[in-house]
């Protein structure tokens, strides 16, 4: 048997980083930059007020106060978006909008607020400083500065900030395209009417989501009977061997019963470039790993906890790591055990578990086994407990895996 340390690393080196690709701003968000970005502009573009107001010279309202405002003749009026930059003469004064364009000549803004809000001619009750509530060009980014790094994140602001900059496009490190195929018989959509013997299919549903919330792009989310030429189908109708999936990702059918369809297509013997191997882990113990074509394979396990654990422990770090995304672990920290525990010896478990994150402690929140899906649904956190450990006193220290973070 393998360490789960062992299979993490070979699914880290499986799944390979894609090229750059350049695409529009929308689809950049969420991905890691895969080069600097260098400002084309800069920002502000022009010199513009900071203020709804009044340009003016600041000379001229030198003495202004409420008691004695000064009066100027208002010539110009300057909303945001006006294209013609006009010129303030001496002793006048051009209403102007936050964003406009300020006018050649004038030197200070006054804020509406310090004036009568005239039209024709503006009472000032205020002196203003030279410069004062004008956004200089330049102020934030000068032409040619590098403003944004390769390797970081595309948020939300530094989508942003490539717009305010002209830039309709962002060469980022591309989402992972990745096949889920679910295996089972028994297996019909939600939505449907059972037949004794059917359940419905949820690792499908579940894996999609996990993959999505990592950063991946999810190709299809395919079900498939036990039964080989459907499921051979499915790899060629998404083009498993021509390069358009990056990673397919099974769940179920790789048990040692009849019937195992994963294992039947990728040969039992790994004589299809799949290895079949037993990870010490619990659940999760049943993993394959290989290659078809360029893609990669992941065959998890079909019971749904252990498909899902699995995905956290292997496939996650991976995927993540893989577009350069941040976090590629889950935070982890330790906790102290509200109850005592066993866990089998040689056997790295992943309970789930309840941790309070204002004391610190953590509870087991339902049994082991893997079929247990409605524990893990609402379960904050993995409680990651070593092959050796076999009793976990009340008060033990356990690391914990938040699934939140
Ligand atoms: P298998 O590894 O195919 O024998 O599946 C193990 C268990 O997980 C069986 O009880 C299956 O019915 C169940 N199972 C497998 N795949 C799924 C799925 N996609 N959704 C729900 N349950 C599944
Ligand atoms: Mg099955």
């Amino acid at each position: 048997m393998r360490s789960v340390e062992e299979h993490q690393r070979a699914v880290a080196d499986l799944i390979r980083a894609r090229p750059p690709v350049t695409v529009p701003l929308s689809d950049a968000e969420g991905l890691a930059l895969a080069a600097d970005v260098t400002a084309p502009i800069s920002l502000p573009v022009f010199d513009n007020s900071g203020m709804d107001g009044y340009a003016v010279l600041a000379d001229d309202v030198a003495t202004a106060t409420p008691e004695h405002p000064v009066k100027l003749p208002v010539t110009e009026d300057i909303p945001a978006g006006r294209t013609d930059i006009p010129s303030l003469a001496p002793g006048t004064a051009h209403r102007i909008m936050t964003g406009a364009p300020i006018p050649f000549g004038a030197d200070g803004v006054v804020p509406v607020e310090a004036t009568d809000g005239g039209t024709e001619v503006v009472a000032i009750s205020a002196a203003t400083a030279r410069g004062r509530h004008i956004r200089r060009a330049g102020g934030d980014v000068a032409e040619g500065a590098t403003v944004l790094w390769a390797g970081q994140l595309v948020t939300a602001p530094a989508a942003g900030l490539a717009a305010a900059l002209g830039l309709a496009e962002l060469t980022v490190r591309p989402r992972q395209r990745v096949l889920v195929i679910s295996t089972g018989t028994e297996l019909v959509k939600p939505g449907t009417t059972l037949a004794p013997g059917q359940i419905y299919e949820s690792n499908g549903v579940m894996l999609a989501a996990a993959l999505r919330d990592a950063g991946a792009e999810v190709v299809a989310a395919a079900t498939v009977a036990d039964d080989t030429a459907e499921f051979t189908a499915v790899l060629d109708r998404y083009g498993v061997r021509d390069g358009a999936v990056d990673l397919v990702i099974t769940s179920g059918g790789v048990s040692a019963g009849a019937y195992e369809v994963v294992k039947d297509v990728f040969g039992r013997d790994g004589d299809q470039g799949v290895d079949f191997v037993k990870v010490a882990m619990q659940p999760g113990m049943p993993q394959g790993i290989g290659r078809v074509g360029d893609a990669a394979i992941i065959t998890l396990p079909g019971n749904p906890v252990s498909a899902q654990v699995s995905f956290e422990v292997f496939v996650r770090p991976a995927l993540r790591r893989a577009m350069d995304l941040p976090a590629p672990d889950r935070p982890r920290r330790t906790a102290i055990l509200s109850e005592t525990l066993t866990s089998p010896a040689g056997r790295r478990q992943f309970r789930r578990g309840l941790l309070d994150h204002e004391t610190g402690t953590v509870t087991n929140y339902g049994p082991p086994a893997s079929h247990h899906l409605r524990y893990l649904a609402s379960a904050n956190c993995l409680l990651d407990i070593a092959d050796e450990v076999t009793e976990l006193p009340v008060g033990t220290a356990v690391e914990v895996w938040d699934l939140t973070g």
